[in-house]
Formats: structure tokens, C-alpha cells, sequence
């Protein structure tokens, strides 16, 4: 290891190889996690509500991720449950399963969500164009569902499967979560805002490296997942998010990189989506420590650094969620 490897860029290179989750913000690597829990004015612990949490990921067990969420300092976290497992074209003929993640499906979510009334919260979800796909997910938006997701397979974004999927989220009033990943997620991104039209009540959440790679005007290449270039605002998520349904969930490291790559641009993205971000974390870890490389951890710590005021700050991490999702 050169003493290179202390630079940014090498740094960064480091960490991504060492996979998704591994990746840190260096000058966020020396501050104290016990900034999770701010204490209010009035002695009261802040409110955080987590949009996008998963069972059994990686196969992290429940008892780690309860812990997981609350040393995060969470008050309500929704599961996003993966679809059934399916040998099938939108999975990929497997590939996909378990949200590519070992996610557990409905069933899973919901059981916990039942063990923690208030504290676990769900979301309900399977493959697209599986039949029967729209009887299991309103079987349990039946249940309390919030909301449907994490709707990441191997379809177009505006096939008739997904259509369905938009009407059912229409009938319910609830939003859909999706995954973007060119070419693999939710194809034809650039033919989504169609749908954001068309589908004018419906609320859409998106997430992942698609997404945030496009707040950039000059993102070209769909390939470079997670750019580092200067972000150009106008890029075409950064339109989507000016529509009244569309909302963005920064969980992740694509949500990360997005305010973390430069962050020139970020208190001004922030002020003019602030009533559109969400917060979650998507993360596997089990410590929920910065150190140990916790997105969610990160994520709270930056969000709180850039966030142009404490009233953009807590909607980003309380009040726009408790809107959405009528809690
Ligand atoms: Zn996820
Ligand atoms: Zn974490």
C-alpha cells in the first residue's frame, strides 16, 4: 500500500473494491456515532424514519437487525420484502432472487413487523409478471402494507406488468419503491417520465445507482454506476423529482455517492427537492457503525452535514416519510 492510498481518489478506490457496502466517507470516518441520536432542545430523542430496510439480508438474522436499527437511532423502519424465489425471465432465471440479496418475501416482513407493532412497518412486493403477482401484493396491502417495493426485476418501466403494479398502487394509495439499474432494473429509464404522467396519483419513490447517477446532466455513461464527477443540476432525475409524485429514497451507496461525490451542488439539490427526500439505509451490516462501514450511518451523518438547515434536515429524515406514508 502506497501512501497514495491516504488520497481521496485512491481511497475511494480502495473501498470500492471491497464491495457495495464498504465505502466511507473519510472526513465523516471522525465523527462519533453517538451523533445517531440527537437529543432535542426539549430533551426529546429526534424522530428517524427508515424507508428502506430488508429481512434476512445477506443473511443478517432479525435479532441483528432490530439492533442494527436501533443503535441507528430509528423510530420506524419499513421492510421492503423481495419477491418469491422464481427461476423466471425477470429474475434473471434466479440471478434476481431474493432481490439479489437473500431477501426474505412478504411472509418475513410481515412477521416481524407484527412482533415490533409500530417500530416495523412493511411493504409488499412480488415479481411483476409472475400470475398472480397483483393477488399477493394486495393480499397484503390488505394487511397494512404501506406501500409497494422494493420493485426491483428485470422488466421494463413501463410494461403492462408494471402498469398493473402502478394501478394497484393507485387503488390503494400507497407509493411503489423502485430499483434503477440500467439495462437490469426497471429498463428504459428515459421512458419513465411517461409513466409519472400517466400514473398522476400514484407516488413513486426511486433508488439506486440509475437514479442518482442521473441527478447529473452530463451523466453519459450508464455504465459508471457511481460517478464522481461534478454534478450539473437538470439531469433527468433531478426533473422527475419536480413532478408532485415523484420522490427520492437516498439508501444506499448510490445515495450516498450522490452527496457525497461533490457537494457544491448539494445545498442547493436539497433545498429545492426538500419535500420530496427520504431517508433509508439499505444497508447489511451489523454494527451500524461508520467504522464498520454502516450506508445508513453515513448517510445520517451526511445528511445532517449538508442539509442547508435543521428544517430541510428533518423532513429528509422524519416529516416527508410521515407524509407519504400517512403515519
Ligand atoms: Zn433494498
Ligand atoms: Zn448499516
Amino acid at each position: 500500500m502506497s501512501d497514495q492510498t491516504l488520497s481521496r481518489r485512491n481511497f475511494l478506490i480502495q473501498n470500492v473494491k471491497l464491495g457495495a457496502g464498504a465505502f466511507i466517507a473519510p472526513s465523516l470516518l471522525t465523527q462519533n456515532n453517538f451523533a445517531n441520536k440527537p437529543v432535542s432542545k426539549n430533551g426529546d430523542t429526534e424522530p428517524i424514519i427508515d424507508i428502506h430496510q430488508h429481512t434476512n439480508y445477506n443473511k443478517r438474522s432479525d435479532d441483528d437487525l432490530i439492533a442494527h436499527q436501533r443503535a441507528m437511532g430509528i423510530s420506524i423502519t419499513i421492510l421492503q420484502p423481495a419477491g418469491h424465489p422464481k427461476e423466471y425471465g425477470s429474475t434473471y432465471y434466479g440471478m434476481a432472487n431474493g432481490l439479489q440479496a437473500d431477501i426474505g418475501p412478504n411472509e418475513a416482513a410481515y412477521a416481524l413487523a407484527q412482533r415490533f407493532p409500530g417500530e416495523f412497518l412493511f411493504a409488499a412486493n412480488e415479481i411483476p409478471d409472475l400470475p398472480g403477482a397483483i393477488t399477493e401484493i394486495e393480499k397484503y396491502l390488505q394487511l397494512g402494507a404501506k406501500m409497494i417495493g422494493e420493485s426491483k426485476f428485470g422488466v421494463e418501466c413501463d410494461s403492462l406488468a408494471m402498469q398493473e403494479i402502478y394501478k394497484l398502487a393507485d387503488k390503494y394509495d400507497v407509493p411503489v419503491l423502485m430499483h434503477w439499474l440500467y439495462n437490469t432494473y426497471n429498463r428504459n429509464f428515459e421512458r419513465f417520465e411517461k409513466m409519472v404522467k400517466k400514473y398522476k396519483r400514484v407516488n413513486f419513490i426511486g433508488h439506486a445507482q440509475t437514479w442518482w447517477a442521473h441527478i447529473d446532466k452530463n451523466q453519459k455513461d450508464d455504465n459508471n454506476w457511481y460517478p464522481m464527477t461534478k454534478v450539473t443540476p437538470g439531469g433527468l432525475t433531478d426533473r422527475l423529482l419536480d413532478y408532485p409524485n415523484v420522490w427520492g429514497d437516498f439508501s444506499g451507496r448510490s445515495g450516498f455517492n450522490s452527496l457525497y461525490r461533490n457537494t457544491d451542488h448539494v445545498q442547493n439539490f436539497l433545498t429545492r427537492h426538500q419535500d420530496k427526500l427520504l431517508f433509508g439505509s439499505d444497508c447489511w451490516d451489523r454494527t451500524a457503525k461508520a467504522e464498520d462501514n454502516c450506508i445508513g450511518t453515513n448517510l445520517l451523518q451526511i445528511i445532517r452535514k449538508l442539509a442547508p438547515n435543521k428544517t430541510i434536515e428533518r423532513k429528509i429524515l422524519y416529516e416527508n416519510a410521515k407524509k407519504l406514508l400517512k403515519l
